[in-house]
Formats: structure tokens, C-alpha cells, sequence
């Protein structure tokens, strides 16, 4: 069975658990002298005198609530990259242990670990953008700490089979860190389901797409309490800010807004799809279970440019191994998405 203590530095290994800084404070404290903020007040209004929640409790109680998993599985982070930072220090002696990605992928995981004088070993999916399991298992040795799947992935956009994924954590000895950031535009079930059968899973999604909160950065982490834990011991005493803590709250009530746009994204996603494909210059667009494509073009350069110049940007992947060719677009509103085809409908006219 594995145990997240056998993969920790051992300095790691040693630190505590955070305390809430209020604990001497209990509800009928009054006057708080105890931790040198300023009591007249916050130039801001509110309460931003006072240091925030360091546990985040009211903010993970509603989305335990909402994700269907105890607080105690639930980490929330700077964004997604500080809870990757965290994993990688966590349990990577830099110029001794790897980590393993798979590409094409987000340059994040690798850059994180660049970051932190980590190495790492990475495996081309297949040409189905799937796990290539064989060349995994052949490339992972005994200074693997974790693999990063990202599923749906970015920026091809299709999930992994679950099945692979399920053999990964059935077999690999370090973490599997699986990034289902576009999850909610999926129609794979979420892996968090699976956190008391998997030890080393390390689920990692985010208020910044589906939520509408890039602006706020919180990532949120769901993993074994024992990984939590560690998570927990090491991050920044308030890496989330009240404002952001009363921003997620405020979001998470208006979770039926969520869902409308998730549904309107998809919906979009198969008309652009559509309407994309009658476009002679498109050579190929990869299914999508997440709110952008990856499409390949005759030349990918030119329309990139072109789109530029009418105020339209997307994303260039074409230095990208095997998105060659491809630009990926994300979905917008269904007024952008019509002003985006107007444009391409008229590119070389
Ligand atoms: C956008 C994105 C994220 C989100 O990162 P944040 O730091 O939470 O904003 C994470 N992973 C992938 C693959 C993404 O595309």
C-alpha cells in the first residue's frame, strides 16, 4: 500500500501542521490585541485588517459540500503552479529525483520543476493522444516521485481512458497527479470519486476556467488527508487572501450561473466545431471534451496573423511536437464565436 511518507524529503517529513492563527480567539473575543493588526480599521472597508483564515475553513467546508469530499481531502492553493510547487518540493531532491510528464502538455509541470532544479523525463502520447503505457512504465525507475496526466488534456483536448489512468495508479509506486482543470466540460466522470481506493492520486482542479475566476488564482487540490497534510505543513501561512476567500465564496452560490455557461461552452464548442470543418484552410480538428479545439490548418502562421490583426487572439501550438500546424482556440460567447467565423470565413478573400 502506498504511503506518502515513503516518498517525502525527509525535512519535509518533519514539519506541522499550521495552526489558525485565531486560536486563542473564540467567538466571544471582543478585542483582539493579539496579532499586532491595525484595530481602527482597513482603509479598504471591511474586514481586511485582520489576517485571513489560514485554513480556509468556511471556503472548503462549501466546496466539500459541492465536490462531495471531506475538507480533510482538500487543499487550495496560489493557482494551480503553487500546489505543483508544493507537491515537487515536497517529495523531489533537486539533481536526484524526476518527474515524468507527457506531451503534448501544458509547459507548467515542467516548468515547475525547472523551477525547483528538478528533472524531467517526459513520454510522448500516441498518436491518438492517449497514454503510451509501455514507453511509461520503461521510462518510470526508482527516482520517479510522480507523473503528471492531464486529462482533458491541454492542448489536445481529449481525456485519457480512464483505464489507463487507473493502471498508472494501480502500478506506479510514486504520485499520479491527474489535472482535470477542464473537467467540467467533460463528459469523463471527475477522479476525485476515486480518492479512498488511490493512495498516490492527486487530483488537481481550478477556479480559473469553468468558475470564471483566473483573476482570483485558487487551485484546488484533492489527494489522501496524509498528502493534504503535507500540503498544508509547507505552503505560505495565507496564501489565500480574504478578498479571494469572499470571492470563491460568493461564486460557489452561483453555481447554477456555472452550469448554464458550462452548457452554453459545450454546445458552442460542437457548433464551432461545425462550422470550423467547412473552413477549406482546416485540415483537421481534434474532438474536444474541454472549452477550447486544437486545430490543424494549411497554415496556421497566416491565419494566426490575420486573426491578430482583427482583434482576435488564439493560441499558437505549432512549435508544439505533434501540433504541428495547429492553433488552439478557445470557446467564447456566441457572439465572439460568430465574429470568429465571420473573420475566417473571409481569411484569403
Ligand atoms: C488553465 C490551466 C490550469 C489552471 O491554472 P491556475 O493556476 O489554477 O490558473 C491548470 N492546468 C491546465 C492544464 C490549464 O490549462
Amino acid at each position: 500500500m502506498f504511503n506518502i511518507e515513503s516518498i517525502l524529503r525527509p525535512h519535509v517529513r518533519a514539519l506541522k501542521q499550521p495552526v489558525a492563527s485565531q486560536d486563542n480567539r473564540t467567538g466571544e473575543t471582543a478585542i483582539f490585541l493579539d496579532a499586532n493588526e491595525n484595530s481602527f480599521g482597513s482603509p479598504a472597508g471591511g474586514v481586511y485588517n485582520r489576517y485571513p483564515d489560514p485554513l480556509q475553513q468556511e471556503l472548503k467546508g462549501k466546496i466539500s459540500h459541492i465536490k462531495g469530499v471531506p475538507a480533510h481531502n482538500i487543499f487550495l492553493g496560489n493557482g494551480s503552479e503553487e500546489a505543483i510547487d508544493l507537491l515537487l518540493r515536497a517529495c523531489c531532491t533537486p539533481g536526484e529525483d524526476h518527474v515524468l510528464t507527457v506531451s503534448p502538455a501544458r509547459s507548467s509541470y515542467a516548468a515547475r520543476a525547472q523551477v525547483n532544479g528538478v528533472d524531467v523525463r517526459n513520454v510522448r502520447l500516441t498518436p491518438a493522444f492517449q497514454l503510451d503505457i509501455e514507453a511509461i512504465s520503461e521510462a518510470v525507475d526508482g527516482h520517479t516521485k510522480m507523473i503528471f496526466i492531464c486529462s482533458p488534456n491541454d492542448p489536445t483536448g481529449n481525456s485519457m481512458d480512464r483505464e489507463d489512468i487507473e493502471m498508472i495508479l494501480n502500478n506506479f509506486e510514486g504520485l499520479v497527479i491527474v489535472d482535470e482543470t477542464y473537467v467540467n466540460y467533460s463528459r469523463q466522470r471527475s477522479f476525485i470519486s476515486e480518492l479512498t481506493e488511490y493512495p498516490n492520486l492527486v487530483v488537481l482542479q481550478t477556479f480559473s476556467k469553468a468558475w470564471g475566476l483566473a483573476g482570483a488564482q485558487v487551485g484546488m487540490v484533492f489527494g489522501s488527508e496524509a498528502i493534504i497534510d503535507v500540503l498544508s505543513a509547507m505552503k505560505l501561512p495565507y496564501n489565500i487572501s480574504t478578498p479571494v476567500q469572499e470571492l470563491v465564496v460568493q461564486a460557489l452560490g452561483k453555481i447554477d450561473d456555472v452550469n448554464a455557461w458550462i452548457k452554453t461552452t459545450v454546445a458552442e464548442r460542437e457548433k464551432l466545431m461545425r462550422s470550423l470543418g467547412q473552413l477549406p484552410f482546416v485540415k483537421k480538428i481534434f474532438p474536444s471534451d474541454a472549452n477550447f479545439l486544437l486545430v490543424k490548418m494549411t497554415d496556421a502562421a497566416s491565419v494566426y496573423a490575420y486573426l491578430a490583426n482583427n482583434g482576435i487572439a488564439v493560441n499558437d501550438q505549432s512549435q508544439q511536437e505533434m501540433c504541428e500546424g495547429c492553433l488552439r482556440i478557445t470557446v467564447g460567447t456566441p457572439e465572439e464565436n460568430s465574429t470568429l467565423m465571420e473573420k475566417l470565413n473571409s481569411f484569403g478573400r
